[in-house]
């Protein structure tokens, strides 16, 4: 396909996403463009839908497994300055959806409002984290959101209520939208106290986390009433290995990725485990990475 003259610089084609995505595997996007504002971005979106091509935003790539055979189609990066942008307005801090979610949590506890701060080291963007509602401590990230604006495929934006977005459990309506912008409401609270629970919050994730690995990934949602840590402990999974690709295994939560690792394995150890879990207890454990 031909995209419009104007958006010619925009696009790349066969763009490789493994340098993108923290697993660090999978083939190219077929076409890949990163848009310098919402301008842009809308153009870019109107094209695509008309060509019937499949658009997907890539945030920070901490929770996409990217096949082998890659995307075929558009992927879009929000990480362009006018596309992350943070302000604040009394007790709301709108973000564009490119920007870091470790910047927004910063600069909400900077200003003295709580609300993002239990959300400190989860890695990625605001869209991102608001499509999955990631959340820690039992906090989800769709509690404080105020609203959301997302782009249609027209090009137009629309704002939905918190709502409309449909958050519940590591969920919303979100994924397979495009969400350009979200504004968060908070409570003003007391800078230092809010700075204080955020060094401690940042300090106990990083001690639950294999920090000495880089390309890792969080496949599973925690299954109601336990920790999937602790049920893959439970089921003997900790440390199991496909390949090139393994649970870990002190904090089994987390996949690891090593020299070698293919897409194709990830998804095999995946599926054995959830067979494993599943004959072990009975629960169908889901997953929280977005398979592309
Ligand atoms: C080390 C590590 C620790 C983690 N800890 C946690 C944790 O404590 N809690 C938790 O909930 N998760 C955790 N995760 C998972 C992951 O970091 C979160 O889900 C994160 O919010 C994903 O954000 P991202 O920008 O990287 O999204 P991506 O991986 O880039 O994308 C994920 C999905 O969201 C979609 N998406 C991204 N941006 C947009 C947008 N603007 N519009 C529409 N769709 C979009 C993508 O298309 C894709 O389907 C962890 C992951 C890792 C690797």
């Amino acid at each position: 396909m031909n995209f419009p003259e104007d958006l010619d610089h925009l696009v790349r084609t066969d763009e490789p996403l493994a340098p993108l995505v923290w697993l660090g595997i999978g083939g190219p996007a077929r076409f890949f463009a990163e848009p310098v504002d919402q301008q842009e971005l809308a153009k870019i979106y109107q094209a695509a839908t008309s060509a019937g091509l499949a658009i997907r935003i890539l945030g920070g790539g901490s929770n996409v497994l990217v096949s082998e055979a890659g995307f075929d189609g558009l992927v879009i990066s929000l990480a362009a300055a006018a596309t992350s942008e943070l302000s604040i307005s009394e007790n709301r801090l709108t973000a564009g959806a490119g920007a870091k979610l470790s910047h927004a949590v910063i600069k909400s506890v900077g200003a003295g409002l709580g609300g993002l701060e239990h959300l400190v080291g989860i890695p990625g963007t605001v869209g991102g984290a608001v499509c999955g509602n990631a959340s820690n401590t039992g906090r989800d990230i769709g509690s404080v959101v105020e609203s959301v604006k997302v782009i249609e495929g027209d090009g137009t934006t629309r704002t939905l209520t918190q709502q409309e977005a449909g958050f519940s459990h590591r969920k919303s309506s979100l994924v397979g939208v495009g969400v350009v912008e979200v504004t968060f409401l908070l409570e003003p609270r007391d800078v230092s106290a809010l700075t204080k629970r955020m060094q401690k919050l940042w300090i106990s994730r990083n001690s639950s986390r294999p920090t000495e690995q880089r390309r890792i990934a969080m496949p599973f949602v925690d299954p109601d009433g336990m920790p999937a840590k602790d049920l893959l402990h439970s089921c003997g999974l900790a440390g199991v290995r496909e390949g090139d690709v393994s649970l870990d295994s002190a904090h089994p939560h987390y996949l690891i990725a090593h020299d070698g690792a293919t897409s194709d394995q990830c998804l095999r150890l995946i599926q054995r485990v959830r067979e494993q879990v599943l004959l072990q207890t009975g629960i169908d454990l889901q997953l929280n990475l977005q398979i592309w």
